[in-house]
């Protein structure tokens, strides 16, 4: 991790209302405040959370000390009313460094273990999730882990998102998920230049596939990725080609080459419960 702000705080709540592209859930949870990864395409700089909160996306982190407790008395709350779905997380990875450490998403997991929702997304691009593997069994059919991988080539994750782990680490984590028995999905969002084999190398790996672009994904059409300018991002390496619908019907085509249909999900669909 490179120099980081930590600031441990105690959140007020931790369940918000599943709005916009997490419709599909009744809560999203955030285990954190800021995320070091620090993606280049990482939407989120420019909602509020990040907005309004001092330092560059990516170079802070608030650490919610007293989320398992709360947790606790809102999960309590919420299921009294009905259903409760919930997507991990929104905002930030979950998984992130400090993760191996404050061990707050673990904790989570626990109290989700002992009274647990409906469902359960787990949304991250870190091989750390491997660590709660014992958990995530005891939640059995209730969860799904989500792990992004936007592209096989290490050299364009490198250019993209420096920060984040490493691709084959996160290839082999789907693959200790699967083995044990975790409910697990490839998560190709966003869509960035990969290889022809891509698809292949997937295969063994999960039954279930998301893909998405900026286009849809970035909750305004494509609006907020373009005041991030990633298309220099792609002009750099001469790859402006993929930065358009367009690479995401081609990754789509190359996944239904192995997959079957009803294993590839595009869009928003491939997040829903
Ligand atoms: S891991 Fe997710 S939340 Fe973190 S910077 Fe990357 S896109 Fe944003």
């Amino acid at each position: 991790m490179t120099q980081s702000e930590i600031l441990y705080k105690n959140a007020k709540t931790l369940l918000n209302k599943g709005t916009g592209l997490l419709s599909g859930y009744t809560h999203s949870l955030n285990p954190y405040g800021g995320c070091v990864f620090g993606c280049s395409y990482c939407y989120v700089r420019e909602m509020p959370v990040a907005l309004f909160h001092e330092g560059e996306w990516g170079s802070w982190i608030d650490v919610k000390q007293n989320a398992a407790e709360l947790l606790r008395k809102e999960l309590r709350r919420a299921k009294a009313k009905g259903k409760v779905t919930i997507f991990m997380s929104s905002s930030t990875d979950p998984y992130q460094p400090i993760e191996y450490k404050e061990q707050i998403t673990r904790s989570l997991l626990e109290a989700m273990v002992e009274d647990p929702p409906d469902f359960l997304l787990v949304q991250t691009r870190s091989p750390l999730v491997r660590r709660d593997i014992d958990l995530l069994l005891k939640l059995g059919e209730r969860v799904r882990v989500s792990m992004t991988i936007e592209t096989d080539r290490e050299d364009i994750r490198k250019h993209f998102t420096p920060g984040a782990p490493p691709i084959a680490a996160r290839l082999e984590t789907l693959r200790l998920l699967a083995e044990a028995g975790v409910a697990a999905q490839a998560t190709i969002a966003p869509v960035l230049p990969s290889t022809e084999q891509f698809a292949e190398l997937l295969r063994p790996l999960v039954h279930r596939v998301c893909v998405d672009d900026y286009f849809m994904g970035d909750g305004s059409g494509g609006r907020r990725t373009r005041k991030l300018g990633i298309r220099s991002l792609y002009e750099e390496l001469g790859l402006e080609d993929w930065y358009s619908p367009a690479a995401n019907q081609i990754i789509y085509d190359r996944l239904l080459q192995v997959f079957s249909a009803e294993q590839v999900y595009v869009g928003q669909r491939g997040f829903e419960p």
